[in-house]
């Protein structure tokens, strides 16, 4: 007999095309569909959502949808349409032959999901005529707006109990990002009937166990050796961005003594499964895996996730970190990344074929991956921060534990800036480098860039260092590939504008290399 949760695992898969829960789903997801009252507080982009869209789509049932703001529901509605959800929305900008479609729907018992505004939702007559209708469930989203305590009060919502009341005391789900103590019983008990407490769920992200490490990609697969050298015994995943990759770090790891293996989408049925059943069952063993592993992946015992590759967002990132340290115990990680990385995932989102607010979200979600790679403050704050939770620094991630500090580059990057606009804005980053550092390469001597004035501006400081900043020029938006195909970097307005003194920068120096060595043994 397969449980609801089970279809609502399979409705996940064929409906929304996602192989298994996210941590905590599952959870509220089952109370959900056991009829329960729930008050589920969970991280934003956590999937809040699919706690009422999958009851809904197994119970083939309809659930009003209460948020706040309007253009946010039309999206909403498009986006479950495009998966195929039938949705619909309620407000005085839908035209009239509009409403009269969504209602024939809801007679007809094939809405899913009507999303409404609360002051909608009390207008003439509209939860009368609900009612008749099966309503199955009212999912609040945004619930901490209910309460005064909360960051973005609004009167409205206070009217959302007598809602509820009116619609026959349905099944209420409350859902919110963000509620300390005090708001979570206010919203309880401004939402729910008094004998009648929820289900309550808070889930962080917090994942204390796990120490976040960055570091700037210099020598990869030397970096990567250096990470696994105190950790022969363990069981852990590496993250590359290929297939290809994942195959080669397994031969190299193999040869230097690890029970290393390769996994991902190419490689053949029997293979994939002999390899994912020796990780489960064996100790001590490496997986080079492309992210088509880990889903539904629970191997309590995961003590390091390392990333050869810059991932392409923040949620994947935490999800794949995630799979470490299960069994509560310490776990380690290391997020491998540069400018070729950053630079290969902007061109993946400009190339893809889709539209252009899809687009715009995917670019946006880099930036913050690249932002947290080239932060200078706590990782988990800025992780946590991500996910809208604050949270005091850990005192155990690479920049809590080496004291970075920012200092003034503006200069630095004049002279970056300057090398590329002499050089034609035609050539890549080690090039640039070469020129500022003053090494004379048979390229440069044969381009006759040994005579430019910037030529050996930066002979002070090693290569390493120029492109560390570099990087961060480019992480930042002030250089852009030129679009030739081959890595060449042109400036951007912002590189202008730095050229020409109107703006400063900041620099993060990178860590040396020794220093974390030096740091790892320490450990
Ligand atoms: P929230 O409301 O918690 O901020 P959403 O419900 O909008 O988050 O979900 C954020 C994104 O995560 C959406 O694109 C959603 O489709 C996706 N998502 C939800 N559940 C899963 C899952 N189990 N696996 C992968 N992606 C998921
Ligand atoms: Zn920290």
């Amino acid at each position: 007999m397969t449980s609801r949760l089970d279809e609502a695992r399979r409705a996940l898969k064929t409906t929304f095309g996602y192989d298994d829960f996210r941590t905590g789903q599952d959870e509220v997801i089952g109370a959900v569909l056991d009829g329960e009252d729930v008050f589920a507080v969970m991280p934003t982009g956590s999937g809040k959502s699919m706690t009422y869209q999958l009851p809904a789509l197994v119970e083939q049932s309809l659930a009003i949808v209460v948020s706040p703001l309007i253009a946010l529901m039309h999206d909403q509605v498009q986006q479950m349409r495009g998966f195929g959800v039938a949705a619909a929305t309620l407000n005085s900008t839908i035209a009239e032959a509009q409403s009269r479609e969504t209602w024939r729907l809801i007679r007809s018992g094939d809405l899913r999901l009507l999303f409404v505004s609360p002051e909608r939702l009390m207008m003439d007559g509209l939860i009368e005529a609900l009612r008749g209708a099966g309503i199955r469930r009212l999912a609040v989203d945004e619930a901490h707006c209910v309460s005064q305590w909360g960051h973005d009060f609004r009167p409205e919502y206070r009217d959302l109990a007598r809602a509820r009341q009116a619609l026959g005391d349905v099944q209420t789900v409350a859902l919110t990002a963000t509620a300390d103590k005090a708001t979570r019983a206010d919203i309880t008990e401004r939402l729910f009937p008094a004998g009648r407490r929820p289900r309550e769920f808070v889930h962080s992200f917090d994942r204390p166990n796990i120490r976040l490490t960055f570091a700037p990609k210099d020598n990869p697969t030397r970096q990567i050796e250096r990470f696994l050298r105190h950790r022969r015994s363990e069981s852990g995943i590496i993250y590359c961005s290929s297939r290809k990759r994942a195959e080669q770090l397994a031969e190299v790891l193999a040869k230097d003594g690890f029970n290393a293996l390769p996994y991902h989408a190419g490689l053949d049925q029997g293979t994939r499964m002999k390899n994912q059943d020796t990780f489960l069952q064996e100790d001590g063993v490496v997986m080079t895996a492309t992210v088509a592993f880990g889903m539904g992946i629970n191997k309590p015992d995961v003590r390091f996730v390392c990333h050869a590759d810059m991932p392409s967002n923040v949620e994947g990132y935490y999800q794949e970190i995630g799979r470490a340290g299960r069994d509560g115990l310490p776990a380690d990680t290391l997020t491998i990344y540069g400018l070729d990385d950053m630079a290969l995932r902007r061109r993946q989102i400009d190339e893809k074929e889709v539209p252009d607010e899809r687009r715009r979200v995917e670019r946006r979600k880099l930036e913050a991956m690249i932002a947290l790679c080239e932060g200078a403050t706590c990782r988990r704050q800025s992780l946590l921060g991500y996910f809208g939770e604050a949270s005091e620094a850990c005192g155990r991630c690479d920049l809590c534990r080496s004291g970075v500090s920012l200092v003034d580059g503006t200069v630095h990057a004049q002279k970056l800036l300057s090398a590329i606009v002499r050089t034609g804005q035609r050539f890549g980053a080690a090039y640039v480098c070469d020129v500022v550092q003053g090494k004379e390469s048979e390229a440069i001597r044969r381009n006759g860039h040994g005579e430019l004035k910037t030529f050996g501006v930066g002979a002070d400081k090693p290569v390493a260092a120029w492109r560390a900043m570099l990087r961060q020029l480019f992480a930042s938006g002030a250089v852009a590939e030129n679009g030739d195909g081959y890595g060449g970097l042109s400036l951007t307005d912002k590189g202008e504008a730095i050229l020409f003194g109107r703006e400063a920068v900041q620099f993060r120096p990178d860590p040396e290399p020794r220093a974390a060595e030096a740091r790892e043994r320490r450990r």
